[in-house]
């Protein structure tokens, strides 16, 4: 008897796991690795939130069940980010949702929404957990391929209109993982309209949202007029205030999608953990100068290593947002090719493009979180292997 479900057995094998076996190996053999595959920050979480988690830790009313949806102070401050930051309105009781973490409840939305067979319209490329979930939820894929020429925006209108006809809901990604992209109001303007026509809805993944850098803001989905009809927005603490290990994130627009999510959450968690609820609304509260300290870090490292890239013949368009660079593989190696053999020889890792789906084929994303000067030193090795072949 195989105890793997089929679902289970046919999800593509998880080529992070591989990487990392590898890593172990070489580091043991003494090499030293530069890991720049990891997306998730290198700084720890400020302070101010670190201190909220021990002041509400200590307070025993804080150690029971979290409510379903989560605690209203989240949901408030959610809500209040978003009237802040986007001139949005939310109700904080019906069209907020507190979040273990945005891929647990991106994961649960599409098996709140999908029966078997529907299908999914996903970037590509894209995060790899969306084609995961829509697997396990027994869902197929179309593509929504993503143009390089155009800060990796999809081109909306060289799709048939079989395609968003065929489709129940599409995911988009901005700024986007793992190229960086990113996008002005009006791709989520004709996004909306489209889904307004062929009879769809939108889950926008804004994990990114505040990781932007000079005077590039990137848009919410909710601003665009009647995409609370048809759309919901993911949110993340993990990449904005280093909190990939605390498991806090939310979703907020359409009532009926965020109720179909809350139904499938409460008979299967039962949310946050409070402290954490409430260190993380005191972080959307803040006046973000942690995140946009961050941010000018990022920017210095990205200036850096797309200069250094450069000067090896490696051109990439400086990104507005996210902490990735996503650039082309040198002539002559594939994706795995290449960072196989970038890995073996030099001991830098980087993700090979194809890992996020067929148009990823042909580069590689690095991932900013390392000191400029391990960055430099990582394109410093590529070069030199680059000089060898
Ligand atoms: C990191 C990441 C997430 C997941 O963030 P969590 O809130 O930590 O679960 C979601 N989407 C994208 C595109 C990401 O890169």
């Amino acid at each position: 008897m195989n105890i793997r479900s089929e679902r289970v057995q046919s999800l593509p094998p998880y080529i992070f796991s591989r990487i990392n076996k590898r890593k172990k190996e070489l580091q043991q053999e003494g090499m030293d690795m530069i890991d720049l595959g990891i997306g998730a920050p290198d700084f720890p979480t400020p302070e101010f939130i670190i201190d909220e988690l021990i002041k509400e830790a200590k307070n025993p009313s804080n150690h029971r069940y979290s409510p379903y949806g989560g605690c209203q102070e989240f949901r408030e401050a959610v809500a209040e980010f978003y009237q802040k930051r986007y001139g949005v309105t939310l109700d904080p009781d019906k069209e907020v949702l507190t979040l273990i973490g945005s891929k647990e409840g991106i994961a649960n939305l599409i098996s709140a929404v999908l029966n078997p067979s529907d299908t999914v319209m996903v970037p590509d490329p894209g995060y790899p957990v969306y084609e995961s979930a829509i697997h396990l939820a027994g869902g197929k894929s179309l593509y929504l391929p993503l143009d390089a020429s155009n800060y990796f925006q999809p081109n909306f209108e060289l799709i048939p209109d079989e395609h968003y006809q065929s489709i129940k809901l599409m995911l988009l990604n901005y700024p986007n993982n793992p190229t960086a992209g990113t996008c002005e109001l009006n791709t989520f303007k004709k996004a909306v309209s489209l889904a307004k026509q062929h009879d769809f809805v939108i889950a926008q993944d804004a994990a990114y949202d505040l990781m932007t850098f000079e005077d590039y803001r990137a848009p919410s989905l909710l601003q665009v007029n009647g995409a609370k009809d048809v759309g919901v927005e993911f949110g993340s603490l993990s990449k904005s205030f280093n909190m990939t290990g605390w498991r806090i994130g939310y979703v907020v627009g359409n009532q009926d999608l965020i109720d179909a999510l809350a139904t499938v959450k409460s008979n299967t968690d039962t949310s946050q953990f409070l402290p954490i609820q409430k260190a993380g609304a005191k972080a959307l509260r803040s006046d973000l100068q942690a995140v946009h300290e961050n941010n000018a870090i990022y920017e210095e490292r990205l200036n850096h290593v797309i200069s250094a890239l450069d000067d090896m013949g490696i051109k990439v368009q400086k990104p507005r947002g996210t902490f990735y660079v996503w650039a082309e593989v040198p002539e002559g190696f594939t994706s795995m090719g290449f960072s196989e053999e970038l890995m073996e020889k030099t001991g830098v890792i980087v993700t090979p493009g194809n890992v996020f789906g067929t148009s990823g084929e042909g580069y590689f994303r690095i991932s900013l979180s390392h000191p400029k000067d391990r960055l430099l030193e990582a394109v410093r090795r590529m070069n030199e292997l680059l000089m060898e072949v």
